[in-house]
């Protein structure tokens, strides 16, 4: 009995000596992992053009139906984003989704990532239907999922390309296809169409 009191004593002073794995959440936050995910960014181009292009591709490919678009026509009075169309109406139902990353992987053009957030509680289950204004970045903190100050989720996840790869169409003329719009939906959508090609808009 008094072996094991001793014993008993001794694994709590080495243990008293060690620093502690937890933290005093909320006032600290633990680092995530490169490949958390957790709630879903939307993105822009560096000129502040959304990503996404309304094509429901991620919708799609979601096996939990969590998302729901509504998409709309570009014109040259409101160009939202560089492709034929944008999404109007972009929602993730966060009681559905399960992180699962298709929507991320599906996306042509790099429109939608999952990043660090995890803080999603909500004692109202509509405040888990987030919204695209909720979503989308704002202008100015575009990203792309590849910040290098957060290692993003598209750095982590993305297979590297190698050293010197073949340039594809888009990156050899800036347009495919001789159409800007079709570029855009390659994820080149912020190149600028090549003056010399042949093939204008
Ligand atoms: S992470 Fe998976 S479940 Fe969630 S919205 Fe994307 S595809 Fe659907
Ligand atoms: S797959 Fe990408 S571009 Fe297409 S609707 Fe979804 S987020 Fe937008």
């Amino acid at each position: 009995m008094a072996n094991e009191i001793i014993k008993g004593l001794s694994r709590t002073l080495r243990e008293m000596g060690r620093k502690p794995t937890t933290v005093s959440y909320p006032e600290q936050h633990r680092s995530q992992p490169a490949r958390y995910r957790g709630r879903h960014v939307l993105h822009r181009y560096e000129n502040g053009l959304e990503r996404c292009v309304g094509c429901f591709l991620c919708a799609g490919a979601c096996p939990a139906d969590a998302i729901y678009i509504e998409a709309e026509e570009n014109s040259e009075a409101q160009r939202v984003s560089p492709g034929e169309r944008f999404a109007r109406v972009f929602d993730v139902n966060m009681l559905r989704c399960i992180f699962c990353g298709y929507c991320q992987q599906a996306c042509p053009t790099g429109a939608i990532t999952l990043e660090k957030e995890y803080e999603l509680a909500s004692l109202r289950p509509e405040d888990l239907i987030y919204h695209k204004e909720q979503l989308l970045e704002a202008v100015g903190e575009q990203h792309h999922g590849d910040n290098p100050a957060t290692i993003g989720s598209n750095t982590a996840w993305q297979p590297q390309p190698p050293a010197d790869p073949p340039l594809t169409i888009p990156q050899q003329r800036g347009t495919f296809d001789g159409q800007a719009a079709s570029a855009a939906a390659v994820g080149q959508g912020n190149l600028i169409p090549d003056p010399s090609s042949p093939i204008q808009d």
